[in-house]
């Protein structure tokens, strides 16, 4: 069946060269990027390659315009990196949110258009960010009460308890700024094309009550090391600290890497210009909830979800994308199709090299997709006592971030511990104990705890490194049994996942927790590759809906939606007629 497959995938591809070559020479001379109307009678109107949350986003809008909608997945659930998973059979009632597990960007037209709330979308709202610091004290910071910030700060440092209205402010202004640009379909920066430099006109307009100082602020957020930025504003350690994390989560960079300042921000945004998002949060049943919510409305919407179905080629028919072939052989044929995978699986490996634009083949060979994460999931007996702020019940300090990153310089050693090839010795880690909200995930009295940490070198998506990681995650354990003296004793199971199980069982290339970094040079119009951010892709019929385009990564399903919409403009477009098709392919 597998031969059969690949033969039937060679002269698919075959046929393609031709077509493919005259729509990259369609595109170079601007006529037109090809959207034609049906390729006869297909078994679907769309087919949804991966069922993580940004395919089920993408297939629930397709199906409620309409379309006749498959999702294929690979895993035999949904969800991909958002998942809630049971990963010790001897204790089966205990659940963890295995790889993401909180809440942020996802926007209210998306939680109102497919109704998530109904299908089980339910966020409690997390507690303050925490650290305890190993040589004694503590210090809180609360994400919406001036008042307690100031006082908290104030007991490391009064000038900085001074500076950090102004800082929120600042931050809040920028985010303004940053955060109606995730909603944005990115223009084509550079074409000269009279469709495109109006799309980027446009979007310099809407820009146009920038005034110089903001314009510098946005150029310095974009361009500097978190760090950098900190030192700017701030003086003790404990504070920096505290404001780096969010520079360097799930960054392939140390705090001191220009750039980090941006990430630190995309973690900020409040708002993507259609409401205010809500902040960060637990999602009850963890984030296999948020999956299983945006499931079910795309099954309300009558699209059909296989699990067990792995894509092993896209289908090519005349240059178009035609459907798919399974790994077990079999073709499922469809008008679009959208994939959701990381890049260099969506187009390297089922695409292909031979039908794409060279140009392109090399952005993706090209494309950072390192992280060094590791995730650690624990079922705890109670929760940690920490000597800085004691007492195992429920207290304000367990129900937010429980970190372990005292210090810039102590973040930075992880990183370059990594970066010289050896796993951190004193890793860095951003804790949640979700159960301190959410009674679902673990039998009364016990608590489930979630340590996102960093780093691993990066090239340990390449082997297993077992004990290994184990031995990483014990020293993880120390660091926080340091400041927290049960902790160590608390812990009943643990579940370690390094980048070779995300990328081997997950499909996150290279362990990249994004599907790609979010560097600068692969943000916004660069997202996957220049000239495709507007989740359109070389070959057409195909749509582009992973976190590795612009607004992903983080579970907050405006790739989805952007992929989704393009389908269906394109396609209302090539219904009218092929000179509107023409003109909407470009002007949505
Ligand atoms: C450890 C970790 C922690 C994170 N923490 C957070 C967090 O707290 N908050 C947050 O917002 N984001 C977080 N993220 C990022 C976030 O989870 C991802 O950006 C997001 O879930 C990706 O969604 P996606 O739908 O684009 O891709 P994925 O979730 O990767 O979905 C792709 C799907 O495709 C399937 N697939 C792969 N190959 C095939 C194939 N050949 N055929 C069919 N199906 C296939 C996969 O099994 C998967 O289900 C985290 C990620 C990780 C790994």
């Amino acid at each position: 069946m597998a031969a059969k497959a690949t033969q039937a995938a060679k002269a698919a591809a075959g046929k393609a060269v031709k077509a493919a070559q005259a729509a990259k020479a369609a595109r170079a001379t601007g006529t037109a990027r090809a959207v034609t109307g049906a390729v006869g009678a297909a078994d679907y109107d769309a087919i949804v390659v991966g069922g993580g949350h940004n395919g089920l986003v993408a297939a629930a809008y397709l199906a409620r315009s309409g379309a006749r909608t498959l999702v294929l997945e690979a895993r035999q659930k949904t969800g991909g990196a958002a998942t809630t998973e049971a990963p010790w059979p001897d204790a089966p009632d205990f659940r963890v949110t295995r790889l993401s597990y909180v809440m942020s960007l996802m926007p209210p037209t998306i939680i109102r258009d497919l109704r998530l709330e109904k299908h089980g979308y339910k966020i409690f709202p997390m507690g303050p960010y925490y650290q305890a610091f190993p040589e004694g004290g503590s210090i809180k910071l609360y994400a919406d009460d001036a008042k307690r910030n100031h006082d908290e700060i104030s007991r490391w440092s009064k000038k900085d308890a001074d500076a950090m209205p102004r800082w929120d402010a600042w931050l809040a202004g920028l985010a303004e700024v940053l955060g109606p640009l995730l909603l944005t379909v990115p223009p084509n920066l550079g074409s000269r094309k009279p469709r495109d430099l109006a799309e980027t006109l446009r979007l310099a307009w809407r820009q146009r009550g920038l005034d110089v100082r903001t314009i510098a602020d946005v150029t310095r957020l974009m361009t500097m090391s978190i760090a950098d930025l900190l030192d700017d504003w701030f003086s003790s350690p404990q504070v920096k600290g505290a404001l780096a994390v969010n520079g360097v989560i799930g960054t392939w960079a140390g705090p001191y890497e220009p750039g980090t300042a941006y990430v630190m921000a995309h973690h900020s945004i409040g708002d993507v210009g259609d409401g205010h998002l809500g902040n960060w949060g637990f999602q009850e049943g963890g984030m296999g909830a948020v999956a299983d919510a945006i499931a079910g409305a795309a099954r309300e919407n009558g699209v059909e979800i296989r699990t067990g179905a792995k894509v092993a080629k896209l289908l090519l028919s005349g240059g178009r994308a035609s459907g798919v072939i399974l790994e077990n052989g079999q073709q499922i044929t469809a008008k679009v199709v959208v994939t959701s995978l990381h890049p260099r699986t969506a187009f390297l490996d089922h695409v292909g090299r031979q039908n794409l634009p060279d140009d392109f083949v090399a952005d993706i060979e090209h494309w950072k997709t390192r992280s060094g994460v590791v995730k650690i999931n624990l079922a705890l007996a109670e929760l940690p006592d920490f000597t800085a702020d004691p007492g195992t019940n429920l207290a304000e300090h367990h129900t937010g971030s429980v970190e372990m990153a005292p210090t810039m310089p102590y973040i930075e050693r992880a990183f370059q511990d990594a970066r010289e090839g050896r796993p951190a010795t004193r890793p860095f880690s951003d804790g949640v104990i979700p159960t301190a909200f959410d009674t679902t995930l673990c039998p009364e009295g016990y608590h489930i705890m979630s340590l996102f940490t960093q780093w691993v070198p990066s090239d340990w998506s390449e082997e297993p490194h077992t004990e290994e990681l184990q031995a990483y995650a014990d020293r993880m354990i120390d660091c926080y049994n340091e400041v927290a003296p049960n902790f160590k004793s608390s812990i009943l199971h643990a579940d370690v996942v390094g980048p070779y199980e995300m990328e081997h069982d997950y499909g996150l290339v290279g362990g990249n927790i994004f599907h790609g970094e979010l560097s600068l040079e692969q943000l916004f119009h660069m997202r996957p590759a220049p000239g495709f951010a507007d989740y359109r892709t070389p070959v057409p019929g195909l749509y582009y809906a992973s976190s590795a385009t612009h607004a992903g990564g983080g579970v907050c399903g405006i790739p989805g939606m952007q992929a989704a919409r393009a389908a269906i403009a394109d396609r209302r477009a090539a219904l009218r007629g092929p000179a509107q098709a023409v003109r909407r392919a470009r002007h949505r």
